[in-house]
């Protein structure tokens, strides 16, 4: 989700010689058997790597970013992460991200699943060995506008063999999308049971204010605190309400405890990431102080809070959502 760095910032990661798993160089225009045309690779393995690829050959508008990404703290065969696109762009518009500034439609369960695969395709045999890898339904676009989503996690067993396999989505809980939420139940109980992760990015404890910074009408904290009470059950994940906070961002602790129960759901605090249209938009993060701060006083008064924040080198990479597709459309 951020923007700001000029390419020369990024930690080019040389796969001119590397060969993928299915005979098609990794760098450059080869339509691979996977159904990729991968337009570029750049970042850094240790942190993150990611793809900018076209589902369909020379056309951009169905350019892609994925990302194979690690947790810091724990090795690919501890923690593995794969961030997969669900729309080409994103309808929402968030006023802080970059993949808001396109949209040409969803994207199929063939297609995700696509990026899926080449990702593990790049280390044969270790999603077999993976303790905890997750596959995350996010970036880009709003995966509850995209009914083709739920196929895709549907499918994602048969597609990687993984003792570990955990299905993550985050969301923003756009109008209009109750009944894929509903049908989200269904797929979790029948393939993912305690190891789905859900993530409401509400990002402000101001409903006003936060329907102010999408482009698309919001579902109300009322209907995600009902949802989250019938989504979360013994021995699942609490449901997450995700805070990306910017300043000048409203968040009210007071507030929030009314709002939600803490019994079901929990909190993450994550500070604004810098990007190109949050920049546009007078936009950027709180300090890690004021997320300690914040974190510490739900705590105190029965939510679940965590700090999320990210290996400071990502900001380096440009990891982040859409950046990496507006970076190359903005070269052209
Ligand atoms: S933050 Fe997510 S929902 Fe908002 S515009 Fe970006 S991709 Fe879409």
């Amino acid at each position: 989700m951020q923007f700001g760095q000029t390419s020369d910032q990024q930690t080019p990661v040389n796969f001119n010689d590397r060969k993928d798993s299915e005979g098609a160089v990794s760098e450059g225009k080869a339509f691979n058997r996977k159904g990729l045309e991968v337009a570029s690779t750049c970042g850094d393995p240790s942190v993150a790597t990611i793809f900018v690829a076209r589902t369909r050959p020379g056309d951009d508008t169905s350019m892609i970013e994925f990302v194979d990404g690690l947790d810091w703290n724990h090795p690919r065969h501890d923690k593995w992460i794969i961030n997969v696109s669900t729309q080409f762009g994103c309808p929402v518009g968030c006023r802080f991200c970059d993949a808001a500034h396109r949209y040409h439609g969803n994207l199929s369960a063939d297609e995700m699943l696509a990026q899926v695969r080449h990702v593990t395709d790049m280390y044969p045999g270790l999603a077999e060995r993976c303790r905890k890898l997750k596959v995350h339904f996010a970036r880009m676009g709003e995966p509850a506008l995209n009914r083709a989503v739920l196929d895709a996690i549907e499918r994602l067993p048969a597609t990687v063999n993984s003792p570990g396999l955990w299905a993550c989505v985050a969301t923003t809980a756009p109008r209009g999308t109750e009944d894929w939420f509903e049908r989200l139940i269904d797929v979790r109980d029948r393939h993912f049971r305690k190891r789905f992760q859900l993530q409401f990015s509400i990002n402000t404890t101001d409903e006003d204010f936060r329907q102010d910074m999408t482009a698309v009408r919001l579902l109300p904290f009322k209907w995600i605190r009902d949802y989250a009470s019938r989504f979360f059950q013994d021995g699942e994940r609490k449901v997450i309400l995700n805070f990306a906070l910017g300043r000048a961002v409203p968040f009210d602790a007071h507030k929030l405890l009314r709002q939600f129960d803490p019994v079901t759901t929990c909190v993450k605090l994550t500070p604004l990431n810098p990007t190109a249209r949050g920049a546009e938009n007078g936009m950027s993060g709180i300090n890690r102080e004021d997320l300690e701060r914040i974190a510490t006083m739900l705590n105190e008064n029965g939510f679940d809070a965590v700090l999320s924040i990210g290996d400071p080198r990502e900001d380096d990479i440009g990891s982040n959502c859409g950046q990496s597709v507006r970076r190359l459309a903005d070269r052209r």
